[in-house]
């Protein structure tokens, strides 16, 4: 059976990590975390001092940084990390994973030129297909001919919970309303920006998660999966 790409675009807090990284272990497909790479590239302009408004400076930096992403460790997987983020060969894993480095990516990320760079490098990282790869812009601008394509959604409550609860866990001072307000911040220049602004794309299918766990949503997009899988060996063994 051909592999799909599967793309998994929504806002902060929807609950995208969790749920590519668990059908691309049910489906025995790569997880690919774009979101990371733009936190990355974030770190690194927050530890040179780079302001979001010089943007030819930061697509500068953009050219020069080598991103990888890799598979995480048993431990890590247990602390809630899904996946190793190397920036310039040296880990960020768990670096990147604060509202500060958050912001600075969703400030770069409204650069065009920085934009491209990324884009082109998640192009790479999987053009082999048999990819589950979530972010903001997957469906429409990553892998626009990708084969399923998800919009995931919850309230803006709930996605603010889920963060702050994944805060506590890590021991950071942060209430429920900070977090909520960063969250709304952050969807407000997402949904509005200019290049690649976050959209459901027309033929993505609509996920609310509100009340859903991890596992009843995978497993919805695993049946779906399936489903797109047969319609086109069907349609390849018609052609053929
Ligand atoms: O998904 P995550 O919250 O880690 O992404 C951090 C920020 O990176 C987002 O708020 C968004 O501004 C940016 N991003 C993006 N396009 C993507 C993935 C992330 O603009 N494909």
């Amino acid at each position: 059976m051909r592999k799909l790409t599967i793309a998994i675009d929504g806002p902060a807090g929807s609950g995208k990590s969790s749920l590519a990284r668990r059908v691309a272990q049910i489906l025995g497909y790569l997880y690919l975390d774009s979101g990371a790479m733009y936190r990355a590239l974030g770190l690194k302009a927050l530890r040179a001092g780079m302001t979001s408004d010089n943007a030819p400076p930061l697509a500068e930096l953009a050219r020069g940084t080598h991103i990888e992403l890799k598979s995480p460790t048993e431990e890590q997987e247990a602390a809630g990390f899904k996946n190793r983020v190397f920036l310039d060969n040296v880990e960020v894993t768990h670096e990147i994973r604060t509202e500060e480095v958050a912001k600075a990516a969703s400030l770069i990320a409204t650069i065009a030129d920085v934009r491209h760079v990324l884009v082109a490098e998640q192009q790479r990282a999987g053009a082999g297909g048999g990819v589950v790869m979530e972010g903001r812009d997957i469906g429409t601008v990553v892998f626009p001919h990708a084969e399923l394509k998800i919009f995931l959604d919850a309230s803006a409550e709930v996605r603010a919970e889920r963060r702050w609860k994944e805060h506590q866990e890590k021991g950071d001072v942060l209430t429920l309303p900070e977090v909520l307000e960063e969250v709304r911040a952050r969807d407000k220049r997402d949904r509005e920006r200019k290049v690649s602004p976050l959209v459901r794309a027309a033929d993505a299918v609509l996920v609310d998660n509100t009340a859903m766990d991890v596992e009843e949503t995978a497993r919805l997009v695993v049946m779906l999966s399936r489903e797109r899988e047969k319609e086109l060996a069907q349609a390849a063994s018609r052609a053929g």
